[in-house]
């Protein structure tokens, strides 16, 4: 008999042998009709695999994570037997499961494909999954598996499998197609009930552009028609809402080839946007004790060498800046974190000082390959609002608590209200795999833990995620369809002390390291602005958006009252101008709403008369004929409910 541990703890006895369909099945039939993959000690098994001996079993369904990478990694062996069947000689090289479906890069030889062609795909994959065929995993020796791909002249696979172990190599069969595979299927085809081919791009075979280009067909699959449905109607309003669409009509950035790719040009209104995102979070973070610094954009390279980024940006990153001075190396700076040692390195400190908090917007550059930028979401050159704190091990707690009270006070100040946070420890079996004192990583993980507990954060706790460096919280924010993005990180790191030989005075009158916390509630401007043009569709927060209020006179006539009215809003900080074009109301108002401009005030006859404004707000709700002063007030009260003071 094995002892089968589960997720609650609880624990059962099962004949040597048994699968984890029979363990579903012992728990409830609903559960085994449910189940489409499993984690046995960590490692992803099939249904049908025996089990061998006592372990920890996690059974999965539809409904988590693990369980919807096992649906959708099964769906490419489907879509990519279709393939095959449909364009015969292809040559097929990795297929994973990604965030949401899958993908295949195919070198497709002679054929091409496009949009026109994913209708017939998706129709064979779907007749390929109604065959209801078994995943079957087997061992093969690494002579086995080589030679069934040089039969098929795959020389991608090939080197896949060169790269393998003998003894470690799997295929995966299914009706009659067979693919190299680790395993991690869902029990048969059967389950697949609507596959989407969503669409194809280049792709060079291992992300490397010397290597030759494949097409990357990306596609979803769903365990009902219905829930594509709903997908598909997502991506509509995901297409509406993109940043790249958006933040064009909206006037905020825009890119120049001439510039370059992947560096955003923010326009007036962007700028002005950027700026105030600047201040609201400089003045809590005044209140909250940082200090800001500023450092300039390039550094010697041998200050990169000492903080260990050289080793991780140099090579694969912007090339080094020469001067006309032989051996004087420079480079754009990839993080602010090595800036701010030497500026903490600039005086001695007692622990009575401690902690230090220096922050600044920091611009850095990182070399993105072309193909991966996208929008303002991947950039070369990006704007942190980066802080590090310097701290006694015994301030960690403390910090780390005020770290997150001001990552919430941005989240709800921006009107994200769904987010999750994940905490990231060491694993505790690789000790050697960290630096730093056992003590001091046991001090920070509780920090973290204890700091997200009192926080109330919705929180889980990933083993084995942490940096070499130090263990960290990031932040997850689902924007309005959804969609998960990262956002900014709180990173515990006892590296750069020790290369940057930061000391201070302790109390014992002895030299100690401090610990240091990297901390950006944004993330970065330009990530953030991405993030929050599609979570808002371009209706942002009243206190943020670049304009409030729009006069719309209805002739030539009120054209002076109008300016009038927009003076005394101007006079209280309200963002608004005047539509003086000769175009009808209508046609101002239909403008207006293209714009997000959340308030329409229109100005006529009576209005004048009566010193009134008619506002409409954006969406079509008609607020009425009021005053200039009421509908100040109006807006400083919406106002104050989502932008409130930091302390
Ligand atoms: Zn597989
Ligand atoms: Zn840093």
């Amino acid at each position: 008999m094995i002892k089968i541990t589960l997720p609650d703890n609880s624990v059962k006895e099962f004949e040597q042998g048994a699968t984890p369909m029979d363990v579903a099945r012992s728990i409830s039939e609903g559960l085994a009709r449910n189940v489409i993959s499993a984690t046995f000690n960590g490692t992803k098994v099939e249904t049908v695999s025996a089990l061998e001996e006592d372990g920890k079993l996690v059974l999965h369904t539809w409904n988590d994570d693990e369980g919807k990478k096992a649906f959708w990694h099964s769906s490419s062996h489907v879509v990519a037997q279709a393939l095959e069947e449909l364009y015969p000689g292809i040559k097929l090289t990795i297929g994973p499961a990604i965030e949401n479906g899958f993908y295949y890069d195919v070198d497709f030889g002679e054929h091409t494909i496009s949009e026109k062609d994913f209708p017939a795909i998706e129709k064979k994959a779907l007749e390929i999954a109604r065959g209801k065929h078994e995943f079957k995993m087997r061992a093969v020796s690494k002579q086995e598996a080589l030679s069934y791909y040089e039969d098929q002249q795959n020389e991608y696979k090939t080197e896949l499998i060169e790269n393998l172990e003998d003894g470690s190599i799997t295929f995966c069969d299914h009706d009659t197609f067979t693919d190299l595979c680790r395993g991690g299927h869902i029990p048969n085809t059967g389950f697949i009930k609507a596959i989407k081919i969503l669409n194809v791009a280049g792709a060079y075979w291992r992300g490397d552009e010397n290597k030759p280009q494949l097409t990357r067909v990306y596609g979803i699959s769903f365990p009902k028609q219905k829930e594509l449905t709903e997908y598909l109607a997502l991506l509509e309003e995901a297409k509406k809402r993109d940043h790249r669409k958006l933040g064009k009509e909206l006037d905020l950035f825009t890119f120049s080839q001439k510039v370059g790719q992947g560096l955003p040009l923010w326009l007036p209104k962007g700028a002005a946007l950027r700026e105030r995102l600047e201040q609201f979070l400089k003045k809590a973070q005044k209140q909250a004790g940082y200090e800001m610094v500023v450092t300039p954009h390039i550094g010697q390279k041998e200050l990169y060498v000492t903080s260990g980024h050289y080793a991780k940006y140099g090579e694969d990153s912007f090339q080094p800046i020469h001067t006309p001075k032989e051996d004087e190396e420079f480079l754009l700076k990839p993080m602010n974190c090595p800036h701010h040692c030497e500026i903490y390195n600039a005086r001695p400190f007692s622990y009575r000082e401690l902690p230090k908090r220096y922050a600044e917007f920091g611009t850095v550059y990182r070399y993105e390959q072309s193909g991966e930028l996208h929008g303002l979401t991947r950039v070369r050159g990006f704007t942190q609002d980066d802080a590090h704190i310097f701290c006694t091990p015994d301030q960690l707690d403390q910090e780390f608590k005020e770290v997150i009270d001001l990552s919430l006070y941005v989240l709800n100040s921006l009107g994200f209200d769904n987010f999750t946070a994940q905490v990231s420890l060491r694993d505790p079996e690789q000790p050697d795999k960290y630096i730093g004192t056992i003590e001091n990583w046991e001090k920070a993980e509780r920090a973290i833990i204890n700091a997200a507990k009192e926080k109330g954060l919705n929180y889980k706790i990933v083993e084995g995620e942490a940096a070499f460096y130090g263990p960290k919280l990031d932040f997850m924010v689902k924007d309005a369809l959804g969609r998960q993005w990262q956002l900014g990180t709180i990173q515990v790191d006892y590296n750069l002390p020790e290369r940057f030989d930061l000391t201070y005075k302790g109390s014992d009158n002895e030299s100690h390291r401090p610990v240091m916390i990297h901390r950006a509630p944004f993330g970065s401007m330009e990530r953030f602005v991405a993030l929050l043009l599609e979570h808002t569709g371009g209706n942002f927060p009243l206190w943020l958006i670049p304009e409030q209020a729009i006069i719309l006179p209805v002739s030539e006539k009120h054209e002076k009252y109008a300016e009038k009215v927009l003076n005394s809003l101007e006079n209280h900080e309200i963002r608004a101008l005047a539509d003086h074009r000769n175009e009808t109301v209508g046609k101002k108002i239909r403008d207006a709403e293209m714009n997000k401009i959340p308030f329409m005030l229109i100005v006529g006859e009576q209005e004048e008369s009566e010193s009134m404004i008619s506002v409409r707000r954006h969406g079509g709700e008609d607020l009425g004929k009021i005053s200039v002063k009421q509908f100040v007030d109006l807006v400083e009260k919406e106002i104050s409910s989502t932008l409130k003071s930091f302390k």
